[in-house]
């Protein structure tokens, strides 16, 4: 279905009222009471939007076959009243609204979400938006929560998305206690080797960016990640023929997130059971370490 996108002014307001009263109901419907809900009318809505309007906000409607179909309001970088109409929903209009926004921000765009919203915060961490940990009471039982995206550029992702005390972000000698750098596995990612070896082979998978766990990734990035640690799991079986691979992700003190893969052989070390931190029992000689990521670069 086409659509597009223009600025809302004056004479938009009632319509705009209309969609906002109409969306909000509906989406407040399971947790306000009837008098509350009833209270937000399309003539309250669009005064509401009228005063945001004189105050500075911008308005930015969805029109489709004629007809507004969905609303947004940027107030600086603040993305608010995002709402499409509920026949209009799930046909990616959120999504375009969303961005469309996106693009005008001055800052980093940031809005609050009430916390039982699942299905707005689904689209919103999609488009890459994070929990800053700001929150605020609605009611009683109820928080809203600030999230934050963070655009990116690549000063961006040089000047904060790295940890300076952090082994993964800055390499070096923080890295050097427990792990060898391989490779980049993908735009996202990078492989090391584990120093200390009782189990043969075994690697870590982790972001370049310092990234905390798996939740604050996109879905995109998720599946990145997933991807890039089959891969490497796969290169594992080829060159050590483990009986298992094992998995781990522990993270109490690193803060960024990474995988442990851990090739674990029938009726050896740890057989059948969990697999130490660090066990500090094998290390190889430089020549030894090299081969074996030798094996590893050219399997993957
Ligand atoms: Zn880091």
């Amino acid at each position: 279905m086409t659509y597009e996108i223009v600025p809302g002014g004056a004479g938009d307001l009632s319509a705009a009222g209309r969609v906002h009263a109409e969306s909000w109901q509906d989406s407040h419907r399971a947790f306000c009471e009837a008098d509350f809900l009833a209270a937000h009318t399309p003539e309250r809505q669009a005064r509401y939007l009228a005063d945001k309007l004189a105050r500075g906000s911008r308005l930015f409607l969805l029109q489709t076959g004629g007809r507004i179909a969905g609303v947004v309001t940027l107030t600086g970088s603040l993305i608010e009243d995002l709402y499409i109409l509920p026949q209009f929903q799930n046909r990616g209009f959120g999504t375009a609204l969303l961005r469309y926004a996106i693009a005008r921000c001055d800052g980093d765009p940031v809005l609050w979400l009430l916390e039982n919203n699942v299905r707005a915060e689904s689209l919103y961490r999609r488009e890459g938006f994070a929990p800053t940990g700001r929150r605020s009471a609605i009611t009683s039982a109820l928080d809203e929560i600030e999230y934050r995206l963070i655009k990116h550029t690549e000063e961006n992702d040089r000047m904060s998305n790295k940890d300076m005390n952090c082994a993964y972000c800055v390499h070096g000698e923080p890295l050097a206690k427990f792990g060898i750098y391989i490779c980049d596995l993908s735009e996202m990612n990078s492989l090391y080797l584990f120093k200390e070896q009782s189990h043969p082979g075994r690697v870590i998978v982790a972001p370049k960016e310092h990234v905390g766990d798996f939740t604050d990734l996109t879905d995109a990035q998720r599946d990145l990640f997933f991807a890039d640690i089959a891969r490497v799991s796969r290169a594992l079986k080829k060159v050590f023929k483990p009986g298992k691979v094992n998995y781990g992700a522990y993270n109490d003190n690193g803060g960024h997130l990474h995988f442990h893969l851990v090739p674990k052989y029938r009726d050896e070390f740890e057989w059948g059971g969990v697999f130490a931190m660090n066990p500090g029992r094998v290390t190889l000689t430089e020549a030894e370490y090299a081969e074996m990521i030798e094996k590893i670069r050219a399997a993957l």
